[in-house]
């Protein structure tokens, strides 16, 4: 597990406590620690030249708030640059007309049938009537993939396969007659890196949409960027970026934006209909950062009815290695292991079973503890650690990981106030 960014800021400006002013050579040394950072997090590097240099202009100088350290002063400034160039506020579909036609374009793999289906699932909760058009004249499984998904969701569908040009017009006129307001319509796409199917212009200038939309797989990191350009000039109005919920730290989230101009709208987070969310410029930042998506699980240990124990654990400044396991079983119970895990950060990791082994762990690491060593962690030194391992048959890396994991979430809850985490407020660590 690499240092996180704010134990790392946090050794940067140790120094500089009792100062008044952020100096023009502490924010270099932190933008330092910050450049490193989001490089890793595989944002393209103009892309950080430009937010750093943003940066470092609102900062130096910058008054140093009492009850802020410095570390955390400057956090919160990337952490709104970073919102700024990602949008903001989060932004919406225009979905003009009627139907309003939302098309989706992108390199094949990049996850557009998936999306369609999630895309549909998520109107119709919200009250509208879309309907599933495939758009895919090369590959016959396209539409059978996509009726499926139709079909799970109880959403038309309507294949345009043979001759889209032809059929999308009749198939719109036929929708508004029945008073579906929504076309979502799949194409087909190339591989990532060939040029775009010819026929999509032509598509595009025969249905009229409201809403363009790149899809693409946030896996593929700075690629990204050349992968949206060959797209361009179909006349995009968002992006949906999508596999949020593997590896990726998701620096495509912030280069795309930037870059192209252009909005993202939505994130898919899972392979299942549920999971796509509309962007959240602050959360990604967060992600970005490294420092976890902890207002995210507090709300679905919320969710999972664990209220009471997320309050307390944001309330009081205790936080034993009893709760770090009471939270741990409460996130495992709360839903999909890998998503909600990899929430916390050093805990991302994509497969379910590794997570559950990660779990299986964990718990018996500290139910070899005394009662007296996960009350107060700080006790347990060398011997106590060997004698903890022996008796969870794990190995003394293990038990430091696990401390070194609790300490991270105990800094990240105790900036936690709560009452403030619904409305996304930055959990900064203390
Ligand atoms: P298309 O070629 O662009 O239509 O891509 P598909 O919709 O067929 O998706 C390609 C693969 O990516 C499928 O196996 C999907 O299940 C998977 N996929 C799509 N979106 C996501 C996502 O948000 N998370 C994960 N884990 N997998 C996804
Ligand atoms: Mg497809």
């Amino acid at each position: 597990m690499f240092e996180s960014l704010t134990d790392r800021l946090a050794r940067v400006f140790q120094r500089l406590r009792g100062k008044g002013l952020l100096t023009q050579a502490d924010v270099d040394q932190g933008l330092r620690e910050i450049r490193d950072v989001l490089l890793a997090a595989d944002v393209h590097h103009e892309v950080v030249q430009e937010l750093l240099t943003r940066v470092r202009e609102r900062a130096v100088g910058e008054k140093l708030v009492e009850s802020l350290s410095p570390a955390q002063q400057l956090l919160a400034i990337v952490r709104q640059e970073m919102a700024r160039v990602m949008g903001g506020e989060a932004q919406k579909l225009r979905l003009a007309g009627r139907p309003a036609v939302v098309v989706l374009v992108g390199p094949a793999g990049g996850g557009k049938t998936t999306t369609a289906g999630k895309l549909a699932h998520h109107l119709r909760k919200r009250g509208r009537r879309p309907i599933l058009i495939s758009a895919d004249p090369e590959r016959p499984a396209a539409a059978e993939q996509l009726a499926t998904l139709a079909q799970r969701i109880t959403v038309p569908f309507a294949p345009a396969d043979q001759d889209p040009l032809a059929q999308i017009p009749a198939i719109l006129t036929r929708a508004k007659r029945e008073l579906w307001d929504i076309a979502i319509v799949d194409t087909l796409g190339t591989p990532p890196g060939l040029p775009p199917p010819a026929f999509l212009s032509g598509l595009l200038a025969a249905v009229k949409p409201s809403d363009v939309l790149l899809v693409l797989d946030a896996l593929v990191g700075q690629e990204a960027i050349r992968l949206a350009e060959a797209f361009l000039p179909f006349g995009l109005t968002g992006i949906v970026l999508t596999k949020l919920d593997g590896d990726a730290r998701g620096g495509a989230a912030l280069s795309l934006p930037a870059r192209l101009r252009l909005p993202i709208l939505f994130v898919g987070v899972g392979e299942r209909l549920e999971d796509l969310e509309p962007f959240e410029p602050g959360r990604m930042a967060d992600r970005i950062l490294g420092l976890g998506d902890l207002s995210g699980l507090v709300e679905k240990l919320q969710e999972a009815g664990v209220s009471a124990q997320a309050e307390r654990l944001l309330r009081e400044a205790v936080f034993t290695l009893e709760d770090f396991l009471a939270q741990l079983e409460a996130v495992r119970r709360a839903g999909p292991l890998s998503q909600l895990f990899a929430r916390i950060p050093g805990l991302g990791r994509p497969e379910e079973d590794e997570v559950e082994r990660e779990f299986k762990k964990m718990r018996a690491i500290i139910q070899s503890m005394t009662i007296e060593e996960r009350r107060n962690p700080h006790i347990i030194g060398a011997s106590r650690k060997r004698r903890i391992a022996r008796g969870s048959g794990t190995t003394v890396q293990d038990v430091n990981r696990l401390l070194a994991e609790y300490e991270q979430a105990k800094k990240l809850l105790r900036g936690l106030k709560p009452g403030k985490i619904r409305g996304g407020k930055f959990p900064f660590p203390r």
